[in-house]
């Protein structure tokens, strides 16, 4: 059967291997190290000759299967699962690139990726140029012979800027360079990162995909439109390993030799999680826009910004992009820090709490906590105002949303 949708693909996926027992649901294989027949089959398997499962680090039934659901769902090259967003952004980046090398990005990143680029990376000589991804000329003109990447969220949070990823994809191929989306907030059951041309996916799958805040965990997708010949680090790979150079130099080295690996039981959940994705993103990014259309209506409150409003700047963009479901943050602005507290502190339902895409709706003031690190000065490039709230909406019913938030807007 061709054509499958989402859901049937991910329920309906089969083992690579048939279980003994018959089980529906892949079982958690939490044991460390997998025995073999014959010294042989060990020596063929350390060399790679032959495939099996040796060590938990590097692989595992579990994790593969898990793996495995994605890349059908994504019809990717290849999938790498590992233990969070952070470390899935981490791998791919020490993977294609060299002390000495950039990437372009832009400011508008989650708080913990820029501390990456800017602290961790940035000791190791990896360079971080910023500019307005939404600008192609900007992004053009600060490509130089030694950037690796261009990479980039699909909606910045908590800007709720979106780049048209197709106008970034024709520059990357133009330039033989990679084009990477952090997809966190736009799942791929909205998101075809492939058909729009990029090169390298990841995301936290701690958010959307661990189906409610049950675990931690990331995801490389390789989509296998790339060229590695193009990467000077891989390059020397490419007759060995062809279209899977960057997957094996993932699984055989930097993957492997980080040992940011994901547990068996994340892996578990996050499977089960996978299996209700469009059903929560559904209905959060419905709830998303009936809250934004309410808190436009309310005098108290000023910029109400959503990508699936109309009167969105990039609503076109987005409706394109994200099969018009744009995610489910959303922010707004009320006069003051004080009168946001205020707000805040007289909600029943809603909780205040960092992470997005819980199934309950969570609530937080950016510019005191999240970006609370930074000076004025940047947090005003980064777009974080004092006056602004941003809010993840869950699965609950918009209703009761709706009262809650209309009575903590009542003085
Ligand atoms: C949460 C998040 C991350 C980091 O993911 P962890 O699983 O917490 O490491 C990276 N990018 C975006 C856009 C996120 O929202």
């Amino acid at each position: 059967m061709k054509n499958l949708k989402f859901v049937t693909k991910i329920l309906h996926n089969k083992f690579l291997k048939e279980d003994p027992h018959g089980a529906l649901h892949m079982p958690i294989y939490d044991n460390v190290a997998f025995e073999f027949k014959s010294a042989e089959d060990i020596e063929l398997a350390f060399q790679g000759k032959k495939p099996a499962h040796m060590y938990s680090r590097i692989s595992n039934p579990t994790i593969e299967n898990f793996e495995q659901k994605i890349r059908i769902v994504t019809d990717s090259l290849g999938v790498v699962a590992v233990s969070s967003g952070m470390a899935a952004i981490s791998n791919v980046i020490l993977a294609i690139a060299n002390s000495g090398d950039n990437i372009v990005t832009t400011k508008y990143l989650f708080g913990n990726t820029y501390s990456l680029f800017e602290k961790t990376l940035k000791s190791w000589g990896l360079k971080a140029k910023y500019t307005d991804l939404t600008k192609g000329s900007f992004v053009e003109g600060l490509i130089d012979k030694k950037t690796k990447a261009i990479f980039f969220e699909t909606i910045t949070n908590p800007q709720l800027e979106v780049a048209d990823v197709e106008v970034l994809a024709k520059i990357a191929k133009s330039r033989g360079i990679l084009l990477i989306a952090d997809t966190t907030v736009t799942p791929p059951y909205i998101f075809n990162s492939k058909a729009l041309g990029v090169d390298i996916e990841v995301l936290s799958s701690t958010k959307y995909i661990s189906g409610g805040a049950t675990s931690v965990g990331g995801i490389i997708i390789d989509n296998g439109g790339y060229d590695w010949s193009k990467n000077e680090k891989l390059r020397g790979d490419v007759k060995q390993y062809g279209p899977f150079t960057f997957l094996k130099k993932l699984r055989r080295e930097v993957y492997r030799n980080l040992g940011a690996c994901l547990s068996p039981y994340n892996a578990f959940l996050q499977s089960i999680g996978l299996e209700t994705l469009p059903l929560r993103v559904d209905v959060s990014c419905a709830n998303a826009l009936a809250i934004a259309k309410f808190l436009q209506k309310s005098p108290q409150v000023k910029d109400v910004n959503y990508p699936g409003l109309k009167s969105s700047k990039y609503f076109a963009l987005s409706q394109k992009q994200f099969e018009g479901k744009p995610g489910s943050l959303l922010t707004f602005d009320l006069a003051s820090k004080d009168e946001c507290f205020k707000f805040m502190n007289k909600l029943q339902i809603i909780r205040r709490s960092t992470n997005l895409n819980d199934n309950r709706t969570l609530i937080i003031h950016p510019a005191s906590t999240i970006f609370c690190e930074y000076d004025e000065k940047l947090k005003q490039d980064m777009g974080v105002r004092e006056t602004m709230i941003r809010l993840a909406v869950g699965i609950e019913d918009s209703e009761d949303l709706i009262s809650d938030i209309g009575s903590a807007l009542k003085r």
